[in-house]
């Protein structure tokens, strides 16, 4: 009993001295009591910040998107001018980017093995030239730039600029030249069968939301500089 008596009268004061002197102590516990609310609060403040961000560059996307949207006009893309050192005169009036002469004679001879004679149409064509066609072509049809744009590109938008686009036709049907009667050629037939053989593609098929159909216009994708050049094209069509 004495012993705990003792014990008793150290104890107290020393535990009246800890409170009464360490103020400190109880604002660290309280601070311990309150860390789990500090860190909840703080990690949705990070949520917050983070989905935020996650939004802005969602945001930035949709504004890429938008802008690559805008570029098209009337339903054309725009394409640069191919620079003129690499485009390869193949016969009179008819040029094409150098990287795809090789595969469109290879084709044009395979093609005169199975009995069919393509004809090449146009090839190259400057954005001079590409305004002339679509101005003269406009006023001469007397139709306004919307339904002109339905055949025919603005200068700056059409793949012909690139050197990589091709028009054909068929030595044995010249009546259906740039008509869609084309399709009903043999020569658009043995094409539509072996095309993609020679990595030739067609432009504006049947289900484009934006231009007409042209049977006849095929375009080069055997390289990347051309792939690079119809990537949008192929994302959106
Ligand atoms: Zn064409």
């Amino acid at each position: 009993m004495e012993q705990n008596k003792d014990l008793n009268q150290f104890d107290i004061p020393l535990a009246k001295r800890t409170q009464l002197n360490d103020s400190n102590s109880i604002l660290k516990k309280k601070l311990l009591i309150l860390s789990p609310f500090f860190f909840l609060l703080f990690s949705l403040f990070a949520l917050r910040l983070i989905k935020n961000i996650e939004i802005g560059s969602l945001n930035n996307l949709n504004f890429q998107a938008q802008i690559n949207n805008d570029q098209r006009i009337l339903g054309h893309l725009p394409y640069a001018e191919i620079p003129k050192e690499k485009l390869v005169l193949i016969e009179p009036n008819i040029e094409v980017h150098i990287d795809m002469r090789d595969s469109l004679l290879k084709m044009r001879d395979e093609a005169k093995k199975d009995g069919i004679y393509l004809v090449f149409l146009s090839g190259y064509r400057s954005i001079n030239l590409q305004n002339e066609i679509f101005y003269s072509l406009k006023s001469f049809r007397n139709q306004t730039a919307a339904q002109r744009a339905r055949v025919s590109a603005p200068p700056g938008y059409s793949e012909h600029s690139t050197g990589f686009a091709i028009d054909f036709g068929d030595a044995t049907q010249r009546e259906t030249d740039f008509e869609t009667e084309f399709e009903n050629t043999d020569a658009f037939k043995w094409l539509i069968k072996n095309a993609a053989k020679f990595h030739f593609k067609l432009s504006f098929a049947k289900d484009n939301r934006y231009i007409d159909y042209e049977p006849w216009h095929w375009r080069y994708e055997g390289s990347i500089e051309a792939l690079k050049i119809f990537e949008i094209s192929n994302r959106k069509s």
